[in-house]
């Protein structure tokens, strides 16, 4: 697969078209952003930390019947990917409350939500992502409700795979965000799954352990991320 034009460049990868219509490389880069791209900042190693965090987590979903973008890792920080054409709605589940629900409805951190609940945000940095629901995302022609409901069940099913997972490595996953398009007609998760996306406490003593390091100042961010990878049995080098 040749490696062409750059596509688009995100705030924390880069994406490049192939010889292949059917498929994009990914290039996760340094760039560590936060506040909808008003702060960035370059931390050693993310890329090609998140790069194999992601491709871990792909298999382990994969494994597990959802089917995602993922094709191969081709280097330390670039994975080829199935392109999709991407629904421009982030998904998010929410297991804990943290982050902006916390803000929202002034809800302690760390408060459990029973059943976990699912959001929809319109993924539009200008208007920092503002939270939008099913019928909106509809009407705008964002999604068909088909595809809303589809996205829905295959986002409970990450948290269920993945909440046991992190489980095994003595870990709570808080809530995360996930990304999905369509390839050849079919729902498939895209983007990534790293602790640039999610929340990550340990389970013990609630530190935190993902991008909140980073949007907080709490330091060794990268460090954090590397933990997180080690206590989950992702392979590092
Ligand atoms: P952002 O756009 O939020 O700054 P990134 O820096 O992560 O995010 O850029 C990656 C971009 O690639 C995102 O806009 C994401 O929606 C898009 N993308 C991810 N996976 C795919 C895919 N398989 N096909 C097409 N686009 C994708
Ligand atoms: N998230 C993300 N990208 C976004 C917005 C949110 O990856 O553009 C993730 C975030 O890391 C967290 C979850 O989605 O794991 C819920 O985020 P929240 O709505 O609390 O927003 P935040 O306060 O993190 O901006």
């Amino acid at each position: 697969m040749q490696k062409q034009q750059l596509l688009y460049k995100g705030k924390a990868k880069s994406v490049y078209e192939t010889d292949d219509n059917d498929f994009l490389i990914l290039h996760f880069r340094d760039d560590t952003s936060a506040f909808n791209g008003e702060r960035v900042e370059q931390l050693a190693r993310k890329g090609q930390v998140n790069n194999r965090f992601n491709a871990f987590i792909m298999q382990k979903l994969a494994d597990a019947g959802v089917e995602t973008h993922f094709e191969k890792q081709l280097s330390e920080n670039e994975v080829l990917v199935k392109r999709l054409e991407m629904i421009p709605v982030e998904c998010v589940v929410r297991n804990y409350a943290a982050g902006s629900l916390v803000r929202r409805l002034g809800l302690e951190e760390g408060q459990a939500l029973s059943p976990s609940t699912f959001e929809l945000f319109y993924k539009d940095d200008a208007l920092g992502d503002p939270m939008v629901n099913e019928s909106l995302s509809i009407s705008l022609g964002w999604a068909t409700k088909e595809q809303l409901e589809e996205m829905q069940r295959l986002t409970y099913k990450v948290n269920d795979v993945l909440t046991a997972v992190f489980d095994q490595g003595g870990l709570m996953l808080v809530d995360f965000k996930l990304e999905f398009g369509v390839y050849h007609g079919r729902i498939v998760l895209g983007d990534e799954f790293s602790p640039d996306g999610c929340r990550i406490w340990d389970k013990e003593t609630k530190k935190k352990l993902d991008k909140d390091r980073f949007r907080q100042s709490l330091g060794d961010v990268i460090e954090a991320y590397e933990e997180v990878a080690q206590r989950i049995g992702v392979p590092l080098d």
